[in-house]
């Protein structure tokens, strides 16, 4: 059984491939194109779960792709579910036993997920959870297409719950993806890449690219990079101070990447692109939320295609960082709004979940060292 488990644990992950991929490989096989283009069905349309399930492939073609691939890279250790079950988080082990947390959260014409694209991160943000645990690995491209498949298994399945999930019973599917979970896409660009495109393809998942969100801390040369890719990917940039002494300290990549040559940056993906880029900035009580910081904040913004996104803090165990009050949090909006800038509050989802970046995980793996332990479900 132990000798099975680890046999299959290091089979490739099917969702690693393209269907370009997937195609060369059953051609080797000797078989036709077209069986490809059932197979990505199966994965992506029907999300299925096990090769058996694919009827329409020859049986004896079934076998080989069972022994060849992994369907299922992750096992979901424990989910938790908010009060009011519109926010639910998954922690999941992948093969070499490390985790990774995904969020879903249902709106009223959206479900968003929120992925991981590395275990932990080398950024080392203070103020964020999975700074502070440090960086472990990269993801692989079937760890991170395997999040979004998870809950658009569970979106789809009546029986599971998620067809009639609160607050409305549609849509059953995926509607929107950012990558701000755990992890720097940027630093994992070549994967998140592939992730992306995999997603959007039309013959398959067929995700919008306008739907899916790179989060970054503001790695330079992959917001160039991205700025190339030609599809409609949105760019969002975790800029949390608007002067290099503070953002040296809150997003310690700033020393590599100052403010200045960050801006440059973004400016040249917004003539590239033609769209506006989301500035996401985390309100920090006496720290980055005073009058003056919003004014530096509009001054550097201004002329740029930009929307800014004030979060309001989570705080994390072992950090000192403390959530803006009320009425400092809408003084800060409302200077912005009146430079013009477009401002939106991000909504505390999840709040009771531990849903912020990295704390399940954090939260767990203090418990017990790298033993996980699972939570009891919160169910209203
Ligand atoms: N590494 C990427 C994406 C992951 S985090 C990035 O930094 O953009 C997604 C967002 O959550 C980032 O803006 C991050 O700074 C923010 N964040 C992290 N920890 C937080 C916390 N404790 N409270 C509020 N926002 C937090």
């Amino acid at each position: 059984m132990g000798q099975a488990m680890s046999e299959k644990e290091t089979l490739r992950c099917v969702y690693d491939l393209t269907l370009d991929e997937l195609t060369a490989l059953l051609v080797s096989w000797g078989e036709p194109a077209y069986r490809a283009r059932q197979v990505w069905e199966w994965l992506y349309r029907h999300y299925a779960t096990d090769f058996m399930q694919m009827t329409n492939l020859p049986k004896a073609l079934r076998h080989r792709l069972a022994e060849a691939f992994s369907l299922e890279p992750l096992r979901p250790v424990t989910e938790i579910v908010s009060q009011n079950r519109w926010t639910r988080k998954c922690l999941f082990a992948l093969p070499d036993g490390e985790t990774v947390e995904t969020v879903l959260m249902l709106y009223e014409k959206r479900r968003t997920l929120c992925i991981s694209s590395q275990v932990g991160c080398g950024m080392a943000c203070p103020f964020c959870a999975t700074g502070l645990s440090g960086f472990t690995r990269n993801l692989h491209t079937g760890e991170i297409v395997a999040q979004v498949i998870h809950y658009a298994r569970w979106l789809a399945d009546p029986h599971a719950g998620g067809a009639d999930a609160a607050p409305i019973s549609r849509p059953t599917r995926v509607t929107n993806v950012v990558f701000m979970g755990m992890g720097e896409p940027m630093a994992n660009y070549d994967r998140v890449w592939r992730a992306i495109r995999i997603l959007v393809d039309k013959r398959g998942f067929n995700l919008g690219a306008r739907h899916i969100t790179v989060s970054t801390v503001g790695i330079v040369p992959g917001i160039r990079r991205m700025a190339e890719e030609g599809l409609q990917v949105r760019l969002a940039v975790s800029l949390h101070a608007a002067d290099d002494a503070l953002r040296d300290e809150l997003v310690p990549i700033n020393r590599t990447y100052p403010l200045r040559v960050l801006m440059d940056a973004v400016r040249y993906y917004i003539r590239k692109t033609g769209r506006r880029v989301t500035f996401e900035y985390a309100l920090m009580r006496d720290v980055n939320d005073r009058p003056e910081h919003a004014r530096a904040l509009a001054q550097l913004l201004r002329g740029v295609l930009a929307h800014v996104n004030l979060i309001p803090m989570n705080p994390v165990e072992g950090s000192p960082y403390q959530p803006s009050t009320r009425q400092a949090t809408a003084t800060f909006a409302r200077i912005l709004e009146d430079a013009g800038l477009p401002v939106t509050v991000r909504l505390r989802r999840g709040i009771d979940i531990n849903a912020g970046c990295g704390q399940l995980r954090r939260h767990i793996l203090q418990v017990d060292g790298r033993q996980v332990m699972p939570l009891p479900v919160v169910s209203s």
